[in-house]
């Protein structure tokens, strides 16, 4: 199964994300850990992007799409895969698109996390994450509504959308019940 994960940050897709990867058996690709990774082992990567994860921004596509080609042709996404925040743009969906036309794939759907601003700018205060201060939150939720919810028209037709307030198990209860009657 071929899943893209969207929401904002602090709706709690990458906890959602490690359930449905176990329950689902494929992999769990989320691009903002892949980041981090480089900068913790200080890779040329790593030094490269760690200014935008700083402040909020989008890493430039073209670091970020290559990495994320790269990921897509390890052998372990051949049965499938779970993207979680990728694509972040509709441009980034294209190449997304191009990417998986290449294998004769596509995707079979896409969760949206559906949560008022409110309750997430909360969780993030709470989880204290290194960019996790007030004024770089609000900034990424700006980035969200403004660069990746028009992910939610682009990708209407396999859109599934979960209410995303509740238990982190009632959560992804809700998810795993859409998606089987999304078949
Ligand atoms: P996340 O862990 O998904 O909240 O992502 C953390 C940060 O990584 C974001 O604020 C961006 O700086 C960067 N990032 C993650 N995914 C992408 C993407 N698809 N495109 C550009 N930047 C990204």
């Amino acid at each position: 199964m071929r899943l893209v994960l969207v929401g904002p940050p602090g709706a709690g897709k990458g906890t959602q994300a490690q359930i449905l990867s176990t329950t689902l058996g494929v992999p769990h690709i989320s691009t903002g850990d892949l980041f981090r990774a480089h900068i913790g082992g200080q890779t040329e990567l790593g030094r490269e992007v760690k200014q935008y994860l700083d402040a909020g921004q989008l890493v430039p596509d073209e670091v970020t799409v290559n990495m994320v080609r790269e990921r897509l042709d390890e052998q372990d996404t051949a049965a499938g895969f779970l993207l979680d925040g990728f694509p972040r743009t509709t441009a980034q969906a294209d190449v997304l698109t191009g990417l998986l036309d290449a294998k004769g794939q596509r995707l079979d759907a896409v969760i949206e996390f559906d949560v008022p601003e409110d309750v997430v700018v909360e969780r993030l205060l709470a989880r204290g994450r290194e960019d996790d201060k007030e004024d770089v939150i609000r900034h990424r939720q700006q980035v969200y509504r403004s660069e990746t919810a028009p992910l939610l028209a682009y990708y209407r037709n396999i859109l599934v959308t979960i209410d995303a307030v509740g238990s982190v198990q009632e959560i992804s209860e809700r998810a795993l019940k859409a998606l089987r009657a999304s078949e």
